[in-house]
């Protein structure tokens, strides 16, 4: 599929709209009352720190809800408004916040099932309302509603668009784009169908067995075993690492896609010398301001006194899992939830350590004054941070209670 040519055609039709309604006045009430939060309004006033007895919080200076997601949930509030009657879908969580996705299945928005592994779309009738998410969905989908005679309401994140047009821009020029993310995550999926030649890297240890192969060779078949299901169709290490352009999943650590570009531009310096780099290697950057600022805010926030870090966020989101990665690295207690759920007011916490499986752990507030740190995640309302730091403080006020 020519999909360059497919976009622009769709972008053109009556049927396609990417901008909302014109209904934001109408929603942005409900939005502020379902997601705003007056403590984390109060810690904003404050300076981001707040003491109440012997309990100070520190809220990282960037987190929660970016602009994008914002956009995206305000877009979808407005569909429904837009189409009071008709049956509305959406093709994947809005956003990988399981409160905000539970507010819209609310709404009367279904979510396309996946059976086998596959989305299910057959019960998507011509004529209905389908919602692309923040994070996008792939050209194939976009092709399947198309031709179904669907209307879509397309809340993808510019930001996302751009890395898109990269990858566009690679594929005119034969280049094979190296994108940096996690290869099932659905906005890498989405990337990686406009893609022409591809290979998903997921951290730097990767990318550096890749930049070895194309400096040194090495054995193809165990290339790609290692690379299964991460690269395009008929993807030859041999043959298809002579000219690289550099993608990302935006929600990847900042500091992780730049070593990776520089990496491969070193790499192709030292193969091709700098009269011909050029020809080989091709870098536009594509990492996200949000997802930057949350990650500089916690770099900022590590450097404090604080006792333990609080990161809330979907247990599936990208960039909430690397604010968490930064306390691992400076070794500060850290508790990953995904809503204020998780905490009891026994004093014990359900998280999700790194890596892990969903754990509880008893006693996770200890005695005494406290300092703690707060952050969230781009697609996390600051009502869930207002909430978890409620529990917070209830929890430890009667603690200090004498018995
Ligand atoms: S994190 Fe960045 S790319 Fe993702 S939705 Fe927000 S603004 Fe867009």
């Amino acid at each position: 599929m020519d999909t360059k040519t497919f976009k622009r055609t769709l972008q053109k039709s009556d049927r396609y709209h990417r901008r909302g309604f014109g209904h934001d006045a109408e929603v942005e009430d409900t939005l502020k009352t379902e997601y705003q939060s007056s403590l984390v309004d109060e810690l904003r006033a404050a300076n981001n720190v707040l003491t109440r007895g012997d309990v100070t919080i520190r809220l990282a200076e960037a987190f929660g809800f970016c602009w994008g997601v914002e956009r995206a949930v305000a877009i979808a509030y407005e569909t429904r408004t837009h189409f009071p009657s008709e049956r509305i879908w959406i093709t994947n969580e809005i956003i990988h916040n399981p409160g905000v996705n539970d507010r819209l299945r609310e709404m009367n928005v279904g979510f396309i099932e996946v059976k086998n592994g596959e989305k299910d779309f057959s019960e998507v009738g011509s004529g209905e309302v389908v919602i692309l998410p923040a994070f996008g969905a792939t050209v194939q989908e976009m092709k399947l509603l198309d031709d179904r005679g669907c209307t879509i309401v397309d809340t993808t994140c510019p930001w996302v668009s751009k890395v898109w047009n990269s990858v566009e821009h690679h594929k005119k020029r034969d280049y094979t784009s190296i994108v940096h993310g996690k290869y099932k995550h659905e906005e890498t999926l989405a990337t990686t169908s406009f893609a022409g030649k591809y290979l998903v890297v997921l951290n730097l240890d990767e990318a550096r067995y890749v930049a070895n192969y194309v400096l040194h060779g090495g054995d193809r078949e165990e290339f790609l075993a290692k690379f299964v299901n991460a690269h395009s169709e008929g993807f030859d290490p041999d043959v298809d690492l002579e000219r690289l352009g550099i993608a990302n999943q935006t929600t990847m650590l900042k500091t992780e896609t730049e070593a990776i570009g520089k990496l491969f531009e070193r790499t192709m310096l030292e193969k091709y010398g700098p009269i011909e780099l050029n020809n080989h290697f091709r870098a536009f950057s594509t990492i996200c301001d949000a997802t930057q600022e949350r990650q500089d805010a916690m770099f900022e926030l590590v450097e404090q006194d604080v006792d333990l870090i609080l990161v809330i966020g979907g247990f599936n989101s990208s960039n909430t899992t690397h604010l968490q990665e930064i306390a691992i690295e400076r070794g500060i207690p850290s508790f990953h939830i995904d809503s204020a759920d998780r905490i009891g007011l026994d004093n014990s916490i359900e998280h999700k350590p790194l890596d892990s499986d969903i754990t509880t752990t008893t006693d996770w507030l200890p005695a005494g004054p406290l300092t703690i740190g707060v952050t969230s995640g781009a697609s996390t309302p600051d009502k869930s941070v207002g909430a978890s730091l409620e529990k917070v403080l209830e929890i430890k006020a009667a603690a200090a209670v004498p018995v």
